[in-house]
């Protein structure tokens, strides 16, 4: 198993590190024809509209949406979450839409754009150290989307099929629980496609 990561912008090597730590195989992702050598992949933070930029490029939104449909899962943060998400405010641009939540962007407000906050998730026992950045806030959760983290009463994390998403940088701190729980999904995936095509 490979993972890619995109790496046209954003804090990408801070996902590397997690996945070295992790022992897992990755790849950075520049370009829509690597995404042939990566089985999942994650979209970093950085800054959305940049990003939507570089991805104008060789169609790699279209590339993108058809690695989702192929049954890959994606894993965005912050920025990579703005990405996933099927609508975005403040203000609106495009998206993948692969993950049926609302985000709005750089919602925190001035003062306490970048914080880390300590949060609760359904995934492992006790708080959950979360380091927010310029971070978008998740005003809507679609039905089919399970919350799997809050912090201050608002979702931070969500499952959607095969995206995982979170406003926070779970790869700025030493907590792997995110990136465990997505290597689970991606483990489980390929295996129920194995099984399919067996
Ligand atoms: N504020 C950025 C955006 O709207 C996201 C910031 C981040 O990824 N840390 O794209």
């Amino acid at each position: 198993m490979t993972v890619g990561i995109l790496a046209l912008q954003g804090d990408f090597e801070a996902h590397a590190r997690v996945l070295e730590r992790l022992g897992v195989e990755w790849m950075y992702v520049k370009r829509p024809a690597e995404l042939a050598g990566v089985d999942a992949l994650i979209l970093p933070g950085g800054e959305s509209t940049t990003f939507l930029k570089f991805l104008e490029r060789e169609n790699f939104l279209d590339h993108l949406r058809r690695f989702a449909d192929e049954g890959h899962a994606l894993f965005g943060t912050c920025a990579g979450a703005i990405l996933l998400a099927k609508e975005v405010t403040n203000p609106p641009q495009p998206s993948l839409g692969l993950v049926d939540v609302t985000v709005e962007r750089n919602a925190y407000g001035r003062q306490v754009a970048s914080a880390v906050r300590y949060g609760r998730s359904v995934l492992k026992e006790g708080a959950m150290e979360m380091v927010f950045i310029r971070a978008p806030v998740i005003r809507r959760v679609g039905p089919g989307v399970e919350v799997l983290a809050e912090c201050d009463a608002l979702p931070v994390a969500v499952e959607h099929g095969a995206c995982l998403l979170s406003t926070f940088h779970p790869e700025l701190t030493s907590d792997t629980t995110l990136h465990e729980h997505f290597l689970e999904m991606v483990r489980s995936r390929e295996a129920r496609q194995s099984r399919a095509s067996a």
